[in-house]
């Protein structure tokens, strides 16, 4: 498994329309304004140093509620239209029958054409399923399994990733990962997988939510099998089958917090040792289908999970794994077939597992689906749209102001041993920073992508990104690819590359705004920006070496100041979430590696702040013309850059499954570690803004 610390618990989530009750049901003319850091949100109702996300964002929320085709929304709900507008109109363009296109204007245009021609896939669907369905019926012997989980696995996006989470991974994740002992390289990864739901807790838990959630589901995979031609009672039946399996699985599963350890899941072993595990399972049939380049070293997350594997695959017959592959095809598949096969399975993992209400209108889902698949062919455009040399220029000197006031909190750090700090220092000082797009575009000239099948055109870009994956074992590490396409409003730190990544996408207002002044910038992605480099000396982070192999550079003495450290923030965290329904509790040790970012990025954005003001010859007490001072907008820029509010069946999935904290607590948890805010707002002891201990590592 490879460890890439985000910003945001939600990728490419869906969002909606500024002051509309949905998505616009087709594609806007124009460009929708987009969202700017203003005081004039502020709530002068509520006491700062009691909410001070109410105060800062609580207005904004009470103006805005969430969509019926939306589980989020925000500030950056305008933002995500705004992408996908500039998208579309290429995909407009090139999806055209006559249109004058290059090799990669042809895929994605094709590819969005065949997305939308929900005509011809209602007509086609059933048809482009047979074989599918044929390959599993024909299998014979439990040997076959392998094979028929490969062709899983070069056929459905997103197999390269096990996880804990719901996955597109039949059984497992295989992909190639950089040797936690020598990251310059990659060697195989195995990892845990195959269960349909969003985690462990899912299948394991007895509250009664959880049990309505796991009926639901039955329920579920029992229609997808109906859809698919099966007959009612046979998919009742049929689909009880497939939970019990799922539920051994997870049962089996590491769970999220061990799996944050690196020094759990880094497992390394021969393939004699891997057959070892599962002998049942046809290793050497699996590897040679899918075109496993030869290794010595196959690291696997999760042995247990494999031992439990060689039980299951004994105990169950035939019939029953037949049963579970082809849930698995049709789940992994939904979504590039009929409109009955994507209702269905909205209506389970969009409004069941996140609160939906409706779909979002198809041309949305197909610039995702265009941009998640095919994303480097698509995102010069963006780039060129979106992101001109001189924001470029601004973000790289708010990334260079932020390692500085690193460099400076290591020197300072009164806990760590001189030997400890420069280590510390050599691996910040070796970070590579990327910032809005790639360097080298990605080459497709090996996918086809065609107007007529729409299943195929899916089927062909995850086999070339799964194979693109298991391609590298056995490479160098290439230090500049990125795991997030241009116009993804996202970041992210990767420990084994030792990297800082900024997509184009997030580099916009409210996060960035070139004629914004120094504190809103600095508030916003500066903090976003110290979020990510904060990554590399998390508690998971830290872990990693500045050549991003696992190694323990840290003194005894050290390693135990940072270990209590991070105490304070994991109780800190460890709270009830009443948003997320009654007794969900979140549980701060899944959470601890997110919430260090925070805490810890929103005080170097601080601290380069001042660097920044001192150029300048200003200062943070200084007012400005609305009435706040520098100091003070710092913080409500922070505040509204985290101005979002989700579902509550969102939310509930998200705490027990997801590292990040709940935006609302991401605003009011950090600023009151913050010294800092309490001068800001004059806030006094007693009041929720102010603890009684200050949490801090960085
Ligand atoms: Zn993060």
């Amino acid at each position: 498994m490879r460890y890439l610390a985000m910003l945001l618990a939600l990728c490419a989530a869906s969002m909606g329309v500024m002051g509309q009750e949905k998505s616009p049901a087709m594609p806007p003319k124009d460009l929708p304004k987009l969202e700017s850091f203003s005081t004039g949100n502020v709530d002068a109702g509520v006491n700062p140093c009691d909410d001070f996300f109410a105060y800062a964002d609580g207005k904004w929320i009470a103006a805005h509620p969430i969509p019926a085709d939306q589980v989020t929304w925000g500030v950056e709900s305008p933002l995500e239209l705004w992408n996908e507008t500039v998208l579309v109109k290429t995909l407009e363009q090139t999806s055209a029958a006559d249109a004058k296109r290059t090799p990669n204007e042809q895929k994605v245009g094709d590819y969005y054409f065949a997305c939308m021609d929900t005509k011809n896939i209602n007509a086609q669907a059933a048809e482009w399923l047979k074989p599918e369905l044929e390959r599993i019926a024909g299998i014979t012997s439990k040997r076959e399994i392998a094979e028929e989980v490969a062709h899983l696995h070069q056929t459905i996006p997103g197999a390269e990733m096990g996880g804990d989470n719901q996955t597109n991974a039949a059984l497992l994740g295989y992909s190639g990962q950089p040797d936690f002992a020598d990251a310059s390289h990659n060697v195989a990864s195995i990892d845990q997988g195959g269960m349909g739901l969003p985690g462990k807790s899912f299948y394991l838990d007895q509250d009664d939510k959880s049990k309505e959630i796991r009926g639901k589901y039955v329920q579920h995979v029992a229609k997808i099998f109906v859809l698919a031609g099966g007959k009612p009672e046979q998919a009742k039946s049929d689909a009880g089958t497939v939970l019990a399996i799922e539920t051994e699985l997870a049962k089996a599963a590491m769970d999220p917090v061990a799996r944050r350890d690196p020094n759990k899941v880094n497992n390394p072993m021969t393939l004699a040792e891997v057959k070892a595990l599962t002998p049942s399972f046809d290793w050497d049939g699996y590897l040679k289908a899918v075109k496993s380049p030869a290794t010595g070293k196959y690291i696997v997350s999760a042995p247990e999970f494999f031992k439990n594997l060689e039980t299951m695959l004994k105990a169950h017959s035939l019939e029953e794994w037949k049963t579970y592959l082809r849930w698995q095809m049709l789940h992994g598949n939904a979504n590039g077939l009929s409109e009955a096969f994507v209702n269905e399975s909205f209506d389970f993992y969009g409004r069941t597992l996140v609160g939906a209400e409706e779909l979002e209108p198809r041309w949305r889902r197909c610039v995702r689906a265009v941009d998640g698949n095919l994303g480097e062919a698509l995102g010069e455009v963006y780039v060129k749209r979106a992101f001109p040399a001189e924001n470029k220029v601004r973000v790289v000197r708010i990334v260079k102001d932020i390692e500085a006031s690193l460099a400076k909190d290591i020197e300072a750090a009164d806990w760590m041993a001189p030997e400890t700090k420069k280590q510390a220092e050599l691996k910040l000082s070796t970070v590579l920073n990327k910032i809005g797009y790639p360097d080298n575009w990605r080459d497709y000239s090996g996918v086809a992508v065609g107007r007529t099948s729409y299943l195929q055109d899916r089927q062909g870009a995850a086999g070339f990104e799964f194979e693109r994956w298991v391609n590298k074992i056995g490479q160098p590490l290439d230090r500049t690819e990125w795991t997030m396409t241009p116009p993804t409003i996202n970041a992210y730190e990767d420990p084994q590359n030792n990297t800082i990544n900024f997509p184009a996408g997030i580099l916009q207002p409210p996060y960035f705004e070139l004629s914004q002044d120094a504190a809103v910038n600095y508030g916003a992605i500066g903090a976003v920006i110290g979020h990510e480099t904060i990554h590399g000396f998390d508690d998971q982070g830290r872990k990693f070496d500045a050549k991003g192999d696992l190694r323990d550079w840290w003194t005894e003495n050290d390693a135990k100041e940072y270990e209590s450290r991070g105490k304070c923030i994991s109780d800190e965290y460890t709270q009830l979430i009443p948003e997320a329904g009654p007794d969900v509790k979140q549980n701060g040790l899944m959470t601890q590696g997110e919430d260090t970012a925070d805490n810890g990025g929103l005080h170097l954005a601080l601290l380069a702040l001042q660097m920044e003001l001192e150029r300048e010859g200003k200062s943070l007490n200084e007012k400005s013309a609305d009435g706040f001072t520098t100091l003070q907008r710092f913080f409500l820029a922070y505040a509204f850059s985290w101005c979002e509010q989700y579902r509550q069946e969102l939310i509930r999935t998200l705490v027990l499954t997801n590292p990040h904290t709940y935006p609302k607590y991401r605003v009011n948890n950090v600023v009151a570690n913050f010294p800092e805010f309490r001068e800001a707002f004059g806030c006094k002891e007693g009041q929720k803004m102010v603890r009684t201990r200050y949490c801090r590592i960085w």
